[in-house]
């Protein structure tokens, strides 16, 4: 499983439709300060469900949309598509790849996206538990987050073990369960 594409239109920086292709392997990117590299890992979160304006350095989430320079008028809707390998069938789907998008305009309505069906957000959360991809999981690892993991209390660290021996999925069902 890997990421095999990105394409980005109107989030943060990126006023025109940009499209970055990855391969199996890895990705560096390089560029001078303010440029946009973290404003990429930023869609990435984005796209996949992340909810903290915080964690994405934005105010509040419709900060995410391109807000204009002095030549350029502020757009109106951001839009981040994902295209993920699913060739070994990481992804509970039967399909090869796996395409995520989200939309959010400015009144604050995000849409969610799976292979173009329009879907809900726990929806692309339940495709990720146990895969290590995901909001609070480890496939983004961040300055500061491998000390946070290890300055973290074990029952916090506890997770990354849960997520790794693939039972979030079954914890998760089972608080929903509990709350029914
Ligand atoms: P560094 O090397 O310093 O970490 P970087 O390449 O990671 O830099 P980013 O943080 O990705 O840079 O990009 C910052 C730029 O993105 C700033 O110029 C900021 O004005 C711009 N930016 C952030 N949000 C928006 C927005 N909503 N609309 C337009 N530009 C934005
Ligand atoms: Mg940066």
């Amino acid at each position: 499983m890997f990421l095999k594409s990105l394409e980005i239109y109107g989030f943060k920086s990126f006023a025109d439709k940009v499209n970055l292709e990855f391969s199996d392997g890895i990705t560096s990117l390089l560029g001078p300060n303010g440029c946009g590299k973290s404003n990429i890992v930023d869609a990435i979160k984005w796209v996949l469900g992340e909810q903290s304006t915080k964690t994405l350095r934005a105010g509040r989430m419709e900060d995410v949309i391109f807000n204009g320079t002095d030549t350029r008028k502020p757009l109106q809707v951001a839009e981040v598509t994902l295209v993920i390998s699913n060739e070994e069938r990481h992804l509970g789907i039967e399909e090869a790849e796996v395409e995520i998008k989200r939309r959010i305009f400015r009144n604050g309505d995000s849409e969610y996206y799976l292979n173009r069906n329009r879907v809900l957000l726990k929806n692309i959360r339940e495709l990720f538990y146990d895969t290590g991809v995901g909001k609070s999981a480890y496939s983004i690892l961040e300055q500061g987050k491998i000390d946070q993991i290890l300055s973290s209390k074990p029952e916090d660290r506890r997770y990354i073990f849960e997520e790794a021996a693939g039972i979030s999925r079954f914890k998760v069902q089972s608080l929903e369960a509990e709350r029914k």
